[in-house]
């Protein structure tokens, strides 16, 4: 065991007080009987529940286990960075609090990741338990950005390991403020593998995603791999500009055949399409400004304010 490589499975909790014991002894129970070394890393994510006392709690029984706390929510996508920032492993593991994603795929995954891959994605092959609305509103996602973005994410989730290289990476080449870890570990190629799991149902508590953080999470995702939506942009200027060409000729088609040319209606109705045409696009632009605001701001992704186990 004293050669064997540390694996660091990291946890992103927010507000999983309630089930983040069974989670640890879940993945506990089927990573000793790996031939490994590990070590658990939960990421509070700004919890107002017991879900730091509970780290300590756990911390106590083993060191192994460890805790960092951010000092408010920041989020998922910030609290796996801080996650991945503070591992110590050869190789991290993120996996959900709520036991969606099944840990007896991890022996797999680290056989995947002792057999050369530096990355393993753990891609769903059902969706269980996810609502009508949230199921569409993810498939569009993730159809607009593969087929804008160029990257394929579709049924893929957070649940993946990656290796010590490619977590350095993602921490400290990719600075971007506004994230999007799925679209970004299948943007930086090197070598990957692919395993599939049944997502299961959530063993405790609720879903902590509001309609409000996966519409963010989509704006995010969309405008951090394309800018086609600015394209579009010039195309709705370019059909507006043709149809505006033809309706002037066969205004004046109809005058020099001395008919009048009437059209109240036709010209309530452009005015109401090519301002919401200009609106839209306006909005569009907008979010990428706001992007761009967000990026030169700098600000920090997360702040810790407090660290059970971990030596830093
Ligand atoms: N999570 C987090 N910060 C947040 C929201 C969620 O760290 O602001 C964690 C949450 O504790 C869980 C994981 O992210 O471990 C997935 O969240 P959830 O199960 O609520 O999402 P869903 O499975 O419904 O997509
Ligand atoms: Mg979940």
């Amino acid at each position: 065991m004293e050669s064997s490589p540390l694996i660091s499975i990291i946890i992103p909790a927010y507000n999983e007080a309630s089930g983040i014991e069974r989670t640890v002894n879940a993945v506990i129970s089927v990573i000793s009987a790996c031939q490994i070394n590990w070590e658990i890393l939960v990421v509070d994510d700004g919890s107002q529940d017991d879900t730091n006392q509970t780290m300590m709690r756990l911390n106590s029984l083993d060191q192994r286990i460890k805790s960092l706390r951010l000092s408010r929510n920041f989020g998922k996508e910030n609290a796996l960075l801080a996650g991945l920032e503070y591992a110590s492993g050869a190789a991290m593991i993120t996996i959900d609090a709520d036991l969606q994603h099944p840990p007896e795929l991890i022996p797999a995954m680290i056989a995947e990741w002792q057999a050369g891959a530096q990355i393993v994605h753990a891609v769903k092959r059902t969706r269980q338990q996810e609502t009508r609305l949230k199921k569409t509103a993810t498939h569009l996602i993730n159809q607009l950005i593969s087929s804008l973005g160029g990257i394929d994410t579709t049924n893929s989730s957070d649940f993946k390991l990656l290796d010590r290289e490619i977590a350095a990476i993602i921490v400290n080449q990719l600075p971007e403020k506004q994230r999007f870890f799925r679209g970004l570990t299948s943007w930086i190629g090197f070598t990957e593998a692919y395993l599939y799991f049944d997502v299961e149902q959530r063993s405790d508590g609720v879903s902590k995603w509001s309609f409000g953080s996966l519409f963010e999470l989509s704006v995010t995702a969309l405008t951090s791999f394309t800018s086609l939506p600015l394209r579009i942009v010039s195309l709705l200027g370019i059909v507006t500009l043709i149809l505006g060409f033809l309706i002037a000729s066969d205004a004046i088609w109809s005058l020099i055949q001395g008919r009048a040319v009437s059209g109240f209606a036709t010209i309530i109705i452009s005015i109401l399409m090519i301002g919401s045409f200009i609106m839209i696009s306006l909005g569009i632009i907008g979010e990428y400004i706001a992007k761009i605001y967000e990026e030169v701001k700098a600000r920090p992704h997360y702040l810790i304010s407090n660290t059970i186990g971990i030596k830093k």
